[in-house]
């Protein structure tokens, strides 16, 4: 085949991640470099050609050489550099390997998810003409009064003020036009040079300052600790502190330990906009500092700005949400990273590639030779075990709130009990013990959290007659749907599916049998309607507040709110786990946990260990001032050890528990899995491919991997396709490794549109 580009010759070649591609080159596809690229480097972001119509399409290099092993004529040509000036620091592409391996997916979709969207589009950047004393002005010259105007206010300048922007040098000369300085560069009287910058107008305030005078013995030891081990190479340390236990002051001393260092500290908070505490606190207590911020509740220019103040080595913190970890810190400067919450959920990506933040920080303080700090008041029981039983991270253990401060009192009370005692055939959501503590805190000044895991109305609506057991389900997912009442609308309400969105309108009556629909069952408004009525003082948008994705519209709407509850005008704030993360008002003396159930009956190994958390995080949200703290769990379940431990505060004890049983049945964390989920809108074909796939992992595994399935998904139908998952579990993470690493190979896992694979799922629906 002749030379696609015969007048051009390759200065080299460049391995491309494209974004597009599948999942067949984990090393790119290789491109010739023409000569006006000379200067690319990897790292870099480029157009190429792709496929049979050479469409264009964006891609990293991940790689350059001279030489290639492939036919030079039939090589195609990169076409440019795309529009972002974005350049990737070499340990983010050897991350982006480790996940692209690790979590099954395409190395170009990989490196794609580690720039933000913004970055790519290039949105905020402008150039800026920047002038500087060029040649010094031969003694014989004349010049005209302005120009030498232009030259003297430049004279006059500190050097650190130089280059300046032209706008601000034709002002500081006086000058209405830009001629003279045209006149002075052309005659190389001045120098000229373009700097591209982000702009972003940008509002973010410090919340607090406070700084304790000493620090507790416990969180000396710890920082002196952890300190000693900061120019040491990687190391990892597990920080469980009860909430409340000064687990934040740690991370800021150690930041400054870090930052004297010259080095920057990344830490990782989950979804950093529902936390914003954390973010004002770290901004208040290093005022003198550049705290980086990136986290979705940004705009896409101010996005971009944090981004680019990052690469250019100018951010001495960084404070992110999970795709924080791929900030593009320059090479051997991070110093510290930290992981807040580790256990939490939102840690986990969703949609491929499927990375933990948390394993992935590991892997880039591995990679940066630097310690890790996971962090928690409930750790998640992979961690304590690698703390515990394998002696993989140090443990560093505080026990006990920060001075002044003690641990809420936890009451659990029996909601079938409860129910029983309002002695009215009426559905009461809070028991008379809830009851009673809302008005007696209403009372004595106090304020109010209330939780409840389930936003809308009602989540059952169904027919009245047991004989007939109709219930409302999705057209297109087999879940049951929520009614949601809305002022707005003249039928007073709609019903949605919390999976795929879609909405309908309430029946009137049952499809079978046409009595009339009852709805039942829990959810934020129906609480909402509760409080209304029973405490009429209570006016909701005025002195109370439902916190959920249905009344907050994006972070700006949930800061307004955390703001006003703040200053005290919110009495009570009732909501879904929004309101449960992170939140530190010293007002909060009673913390109301409608029903503690509902994370606890999900098909999943980790019910139980979610319920804990939920519980000991939701409580620990009160008793932060100077008068203790009360938490009342409602539950049709008391007795269950991730209830009670909770309430005990018996974390240690819990965990034991629970790895006993993970233990007994060979689950994570003494296992590793992964499970695959194949997609197809018809079900024959969808138990096919499913069956196929794990007949053929079947073939190659060894006595170290079982495979489970196909079986249909607890959700078995989403957006009208059938789902069916397999699952491996392998003895340890490299047996796992290994077999994905053959199937995937072999052809068999083909991540994409009808094939998720998701290692180390948290998530089993
Ligand atoms: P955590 O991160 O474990 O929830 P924080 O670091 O937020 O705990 O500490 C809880 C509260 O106690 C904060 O208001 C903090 O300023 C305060 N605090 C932390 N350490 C001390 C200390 N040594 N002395 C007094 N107050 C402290
Ligand atoms: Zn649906
Ligand atoms: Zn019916």
């Amino acid at each position: 085949m002749p030379s696609l580009f015969p007048s051009q010759t390759a200065l080299g070649y460049a391995k491309v991640a494209v974004e597009r591609g599948v999942d067949r080159y984990p090393d790119g596809l290789t491109y010739a470099i023409p000569p006006e690229l000379a200067d690319l480097r990897s790292g870099e972001r480029v157009m190429v050609p792709l496929g049979r119509g050479d469409t264009t399409a964006g891609g990293c290099i991940i790689s350059i050489s001279r030489e290639t092993d492939l036919d030079p004529d039939r090589i195609k040509f990169i076409r440019g550099r795309d529009a972002s000036s974005a350049k990737l620091p070499g340990d983010l592409i050897e991350l982006a390997r480790w996940i692209s391996n690790y979590y099954c997916a395409p190395i170009g979709m990989t490196l794609a998810a580690m720039l933000p969207a913004a970055v790519k589009r290039n949105i905020g950047a402008v150039t800026k003409t920047m002038l500087d004393l060029g040649n010094p002005l031969p003694l014989e010259v004349k010049l005209p009064p302005k120009q030498r105007a232009v030259l003297e206010a430049l004279a006059s300048l500190p050097p650190e003020k130089r280059p300046i922007e032209l706008s601000a040098l034709r002002e500081l000369a006086g000058l209405k036009t830009n001629s003279p300085i045209r006149r002075l560069l052309d005659r190389k009287l001045l120098d000229q040079q373009q700097r591209s910058t982000v702009e972003a107008t940008w509002a973010q305030h410090a919340t607090d300052d406070f700084r304790p005078d000493s620090l507790t013995a416990k969180q000396q030891q710890i920082i002196d600790k952890i300190i000693s081990t900061l120019d040491k190479g990687f190391s990892s340390h597990l920080l469980y502190g009860v909430t409340g236990s000064g687990k934040t002051e740690i991370y800021i001393r150690l930041i400054e330990r870090v930052i004297q260092a010259g080095k920057t500290a990344l830490m990782l908070v989950p979804e950093i906009s529902l936390t914003p505490q954390t973010g004002g606190r770290l901004i208040g207590r290093f005022a003198d500092h550049r705290v980086a911020i990136l986290h979705s509740g940004l705009t896409s220019a101010q996005r971009h700005q944090q981004w680019a103040l990052v690469a250019n080595g100018g951010a001495h913190i960084i404070l992110g949400a999970r795709s924080a970890i791929f900030a593009p810190v320059p090479g051997g400067k991070i110093g510290l990273i930290i992981v807040d919450e580790e256990h939490d959920g939102s840690y986990k990506q969703d949609q491929a590639p499927r990375y933990h933040g948390r394993d992935v920080a590991i892997r880039r303080a591995q990679l940066a030779g630097c310690p890790i700090i996971l962090g928690s008041a409930t750790p998640s029981l992979e961690s304590w075990h690698n703390a515990t039983e394998n002696g993989k991270y140090a443990l560093h253990i505080l026990d006990e709130r920060a001075p002044g401060l003690r641990l809420p009192t936890v009451k659990v009370v029996d909601f079938a009990e409860q129910a029983r005692a309002h002695h009215d055939r009426k559905v009461h959501l809070l028991g008379p013990m809830l009851e009673g503590a809302i008005g007696r805190t209403l009372e004595t000044g106090g304020q109010i959290l209330l939780l409840l895991n389930r936003r809308g109305y009602a989540n059952y609506i169904a027919c009245p007659d047991q004989t007939c057991g109709w219930v409302m389900t999705c057209d297109h997912c087999d879940v049951t749907t929520v009614y949601h009442k809305s002022k707005r609308l003249a039928t007073g309400g709609f019903v949605q599916c919390h999976h795929c969105l879609t909405e309908q309108r309430l029946p009137s009556q049952c499809p079978d049998c046409a009595n009339k629909v009852t709805t039942f069952g829990l959810g934020t408004q129906r609480v909402e309607e509760e409080i209304t009525n029973k405490f009429p003082e209570l006016v909701t948008g005025q002195t109370m507040l439902r916190i959920d994705s249905d009344t907050m519209h994006g972070a700006k709407s949930f800061h307004d709110a955390l703001e006003r509850f703040g200053r005290g005008d919110i009495r009570l704030m009732l909501g879904t786990q929004m309101i449960a993360k992170g939140l530190d008002f010293p007002g909060v003396r009673l913390v109301g946990v409608i029903n503690a159930d509902t994370a606890l009956n999900l098909p999943d190994f980790r019910a139980a260990e979610r319920t804990f958390q939920l519980v000991s995080q939701v409580a620990g949200r009160c008793g932060r001032g100077d008068q203790p703290g009360l938490a009342i769990v409602q539950t049709f379940n008391p007795g269950v050890p991730a209830i009670r431990l909770a309430a005990a505060h018996a974390y240690t004890e819990f965990a034991e528990i629970e790895l006993s049983e993970r233990r007994q049945c060979n689950l994570p964390p003494y296992s590793r899995m992964a499970r695959i989920v194949v997609r197809d809108a018809e079900l024959m074909k969808c138990i096919a491919i499913g069956k196929r796939l794990a007949e053929g992992l079947r073939s190659l595994a060894d006595d170290s991997q079982r495979i489970r399935g196909p079986a249909p998904c607890p959700i078995a139908r989403l957006s009208d396709r059938h789902r069916q998952q397999v699952e491996i579990l392998a003895t340890n993470a490299s047996s796992l490794q290994s077999l994905l690493a053959s199937a995937r190979s072999a052809g068999m896992i083909q991540p994409g549109a009808s094939m998720a694979v998701d290692v180390d799922p948290t998530t089993m629906l």
